[in-house]
């Protein structure tokens, strides 16, 4: 079964998770945004040898540290999808613009498909292309678990925002209604930032995604 641990990084508080399959104890870092020192001390807490790094969209705050992570355990960075490789191209100008540390150049060493699949470990993650908040932005969900790492295409009360190069409103809502929901409404998501929910939750309450 897939276990995960969510570490909030980065002045902008994004959840990375620290994901693992409690079978093999091999495991991944999810937007490994920052604070590099802290996520792999929780990985060793835990007891859980570090494999891949994934990534749900090519922003500071959730793919800042993966060049450096990537450099350092000598680890591949799986994802995004290719659509965010302009974002790959700007991270040094995203980390300045936000007074972040400059952040190490990113190589994919597998870019991300809808319906593609991740193992970590044993354990199976489905891979589905979420644009709208990033053109290259993917979620992996766990259908065992139960569980969704959204990124930044969906929070507890509100939805990612769509003004930014790339971004799109309605290409997000249909990302929300036609990719997530269908995972159920009991699925329970780790967004990007801020507390998780249940799609079902998010349907009924979310003044964004009411009622879709
Ligand atoms: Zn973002
Ligand atoms: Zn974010």
């Amino acid at each position: 079964m897939l276990k995960y641990e969510t570490l909030p990084v980065t002045p902008f508080q994004q959840n990375c998770s620290l994901v693992w399959c409690d079978q093999t104890m091999k495991g991944a870092l999810v937007d490994p945004g920052g604070e590099l020192p802290r996520l792999t001390a929780a990985a060793k807490r835990r007891g859980v040898v570090l494999e891949q790094i994934l990534l749900t969209h090519a922003h500071i705050d959730h793919a800042g540290g993966a060049g450096q992570l990537a450099r350092e355990l000598g680890l591949p960075i799986v994802g995004p999808h290719t659509g965010d490789q302009f974002w790959i191209d700007g991270l040094a100008q995203q980390s300045a613009m936000f007074g972040f540390p400059a952040a190490e150049p990113i190589v994919p060493s597998r870019w991300l498909d809808d319906g593609d699949e991740v193992m970590v470990g044993q354990c199976r993650l489905a891979v589905r292309h979420c644009p709208g908040h990033t053109p290259g932005h993917v979620v992996f969900h766990s259908a065992e678990a139960g569980r969704a790492f959204v990124g930044d295409v969906l929070f507890a009360g509100s939805i990612g925002r769509t003004d930014f190069p790339g971004g799109d409103h309605d290409t997000l809502i249909a990302s929300i209604t036609g990719r997530l929901w269908p995972m159920g409404d009991d699925t329970v998501f780790i967004p990007g930032h801020g507390p998780e929910s249940s799609f079902g939750r998010e349907r009924r309450a979310n003044p964004y995604v009411r009622g879709t």
